[in-house]
């Protein structure tokens, strides 16, 4: 059973646009951590103003945040550069340290901090495995995807099949609130 609830993600989304940030943050978390390639943009491509702006939003409504990529820092800096956020490379998640390091460059933990990503292999059994409330989002383009990660996508859909997922969006929000 335990076992079982690693490979399931806590919460989905269609996408990062689909989350009520400002929720969140109203539910109490201080600190987002991101996935970068296609949790943010296409496989690959860079941020773009749009990504920027996502970011200060993000800022304004008071959240701290952190980008966590298996990827290296050849690929992962520059894109922190331009949203102007923390970051760390070479994540090897479905490691956790790389989740705990982040949570110790934010100065947040395990109750203040959510996981947003896009692989359920990776980013939500990393996040599972520590114990981090999660995410998890439809891949941005999913023709992006290098072989490897295409193979991935099929596992997942074997895992997910049939499972009720909670699904967040803000078109529920605003029902709920009517
Ligand atoms: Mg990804």
């Amino acid at each position: 059973m335990i076992f079982k609830k690693l490979f399931i993600p806590e919460r989905q989304a269609d996408g990062i646009w689909d989350i009520d940030f400002q929720a969140e943050y109203d539910s109490g978390f201080r600190a987002v951590i991101f996935d970068i390639d296609n949790t943010l943009v296409p496989h690959d491509a860079p941020a773009t103003k749009e990504t920027a702006e996502f970011f200060r939003e993000l800022r304004e409504i008071g959240f701290m945040t952190c980008l966590i990529s298996n990827n290296q820092e050849s690929r992962v800096k520059p894109f922190a550069d331009e949203v102007d956020s923390l970051y760390l490379t070479d994540a090897e998640k479905p490691s956790r340290k790389s989740y705990r390091k982040a949570m110790k460059l934010l100065g947040t933990n395990l109750q203040n901090t959510l996981f947003v990503g896009d692989q359920l292999l990776t980013d939500v059994l990393g996040a599972r495995r520590l114990g981090m409330h999660h995410i998890m989002v439809d891949p941005v383009d999913p023709e992006s995807e290098p072989q490897h990660i295409r193979f991935k996508r099929v596992i997942e859909r074997i895992m997910l099949f049939g499972r009720k997922i909670k699904r967040v969006s803000k078109k529920d929000l605003k029902k709920t609130e009517e």
